[in-house]
C-alpha cells in the first residue's frame, strides 16, 4: 500500500477505537481566554475550567509588564539559555522565586512538563528507586519512565502504602519520593508532614509538585508546605508559571548543587528554547501581585466555597476536594460528556475529565471557579448546573 495511505488508514483506526470507547477528543475554538466569561464554540459561557485561577493573566500589572518586556527586548529569546538566550530576566526571576519558595535557589525551564522530564533523571537512574504516588501528574510518570529508575507506585495519599515500599527499596542507591502538593484532578492535599518524616526515616529525597499549591495555599500564598508549616523545609519542588502566576514557564526550587546539576544534565532545560522576554516579566510580576494583593487569593477562596455550597445543595457529589479544584461526579461515568455538552447549551464551560488523564471509572467534571467571578456569574452557573442536572436525572 502506497505509505501516505497506509498511514492514513492506520491512524484513523487508532481514533476510531477512541470513538468506540468513548474517549475520543477534539480541540474546543475559544474566541477569549481566561476570562470570566467566555465565548467558547461560538455560545457565551461562564467559565468553569480555567487554571488561571487567581486571573493573574489579565491583571493590569502583568499586561503592563509583558508588554514592555517585549517593546524593550523583541518576542523571542531565539536560543537555548546555555547558548545565548540566558536574559538577565531569568536571574531576576529565578531570585524572587527562591526566597518566595524559602529555598537556596531557583531555575526555570520552559514549561512544567519539560521541568519535571527533565528534573526526574537528573537526580536517579537505573540503580535507584523513585516512589511516586499512583495520581501524580502525568509529566512526573513521564520523567520516572525517562530515568529508567525503579518505580514504585503507591497507593495515592496513602504513607503506610509509602512506607511499605520504601521498606521493600531500602537497598537502592538513591531514593526519591514524588507526590503533588495539590492534585490536580482531585484538589485533595499530599499528607506532607507524614511523607516528609517517612523521608527522614528512610533517607530519601523528597520532590513536591507544587503547581496547584502556589499561590494559593498558605497564609503568604507559598503553596503546599507553607499550608502545612513546612515552608522552606521541602528539598525540592517544582511547578508551573501557566496557572496561578498568569504567565508561561515552570520553576525548580531546591539547594545550590541542585540547580548546577540541572544546568548541566536534565536535558528538558538544555535542549530547548529559552522562554520570550514577555514570559519571564509577567512570571515577575504576577508573583509580585501574588505578595502584594492577597485578595485574589481570598476572593478565589470566597468564590470556590460558594460554588461547593450551591452545587452541594443541589444534590451534586463532589469529591474530598480540600482547595479550589472542584471534581464532581456522576454516577454513570458515561453521561459525563453529554452533561458538559448540555451545560455548555446553557452557558457554562466545565470541562469533562476522561481516561487517561484521570484512572478508569473516575470521569468527572473538574471546575474552579476563578478570582474574578462575580456572585451574578456563579448564580448563572449554578441555575444552569440545577436545571442540567435535573433534567437528565444527575441529581433527584
Ligand atoms: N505538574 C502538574 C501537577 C500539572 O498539573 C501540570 C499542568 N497541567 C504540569 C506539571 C505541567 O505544567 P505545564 O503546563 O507548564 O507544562
Amino acid at each position: 500500500m502506497d505509505p501516505t495511505r497506509s498511514l492514513r488508514t492506520a491512524l484513523a483506526a487508532d481514533v476510531d477505537a477512541l470513538r468506540q470507547t468513548g474517549l475520543y477528543r477534539r480541540l474546543r475554538r475559544f474566541d477569549s481566554l481566561q476570562e470570566p466569561e467566555v465565548t467558547v464554540d461560538g455560545r457565551r459561557v461562564v467559565m468553569l475550567s480555567s487554571s488561571d485561577v487567581l486571573g493573574l493573566s489579565r491583571h493590569p500589572r502583568v499586561v503592563a509588564a509583558a508588554m514592555e518586556a517585549t517593546a524593550r527586548h523583541g518576542c523571542a529569546s531565539g536560543s537555548s539559555r546555555l547558548i545565548a538566550g540566558n536574559h538577565p530576566l531569568y536571574e531576576e526571576l529565578e531570585s524572587a522565586l527562591a526566597t518566595f519558595k524559602g529555598a537556596e535557589s531557583a531555575l526555570v525551564f520552559s514549561t512544567g512538563y519539560l521541568a519535571n522530564i527533565g528534573l526526574i533523571p537528573a537526580l536517579v537512574e537505573e540503580d535507584d528507586s523513585v516512589f511516586s504516588d499512583a495520581f501524580n501528574h502525568a509529566s512526573i510518570v513521564d520523567g520516572c519512565r525517562l530515568s529508567r529508575a525503579r518505580v514504585e507506585i503507591f497507593e495515592h495519599g496513602d504513607p503506610q502504602s509509602l512506607e511499605d515500599a520504601l521498606g521493600r527499596r531500602d537497598g537502592a542507591r538513591r531514593k526519591l519520593v514524588i507526590v503533588d502538593g495539590v492534585y490536580s484532578m482531585d484538589g485533595d492535599l499530599a499528607p506532607l508532614p507524614d511523607i516528609v518524616a517517612l523521608c527522614k526515616r528512610y533517607g530519601a529525597w523528597l520532590l513536591v509538585d507544587d503547581t496547584h499549591g502556589t499561590g494559593i495555599l498558605g497564609e503568604r500564598g507559598r503553596g503546599t508546605a507553607e499550608h502545612f508549616g513546612l515552608a522552606g523545609r521541602i528539598p525540592i519542588e517544582v511547578g508551573t508559571l501557566g496557572k496561578s502566576l498568569g504567565s508561561f514557564g515552570a520553576w525548580v526550587t531546591g539547594p545550590r548543587e541542585l540547580r548546577d546539576a540541572l544546568v548541566n544534565h536534565a536535558r528538558g532545560f538544555i535542549f530547548t528554547c529559552a522562554l520570550p522576554p514577555a514570559a519571564l516579566a509577567a512570571a515577575l510580576a504576577g508573583l509580585r501581585v501574588i505578595q502584594e494583593e492577597p485578595e485574589h487569593r481570598h476572593r478565589l477562596l470566597e468564590n470556590t466555597r460558594y460554588l461547593r455550597e450551591g452545587l452541594q445543595s443541589a444534590g451534586f457529589r463532589l469529591g474530598p476536594s480540600q482547595t479550589h479544584i472542584l471534581p464532581l461526579f456522576v454516577q454513570d461515568e458515561s453521561r459525563v460528556m453529554p452533561f458538559c455538552e448540555a451545560l455548555l447549551d446553557a452557558g457554562v464551560f466545565a470541562q469533562g475529565i476522561r481516561p487517561p488523564t484521570v484512572p478508569p471509572g473516575t470521569s468527572r467534571l473538574r471546575l474552579c471557579a476563578m478570582a474574578t467571578h462575580s456572585k451574578a456569574h456563579l448564580d448563572r452557573a449554578l441555575e444552569a448546573f440545577d436545571s442540567v442536572g435535573r433534567r437528565m436525572g444527575i441529581t433527584g
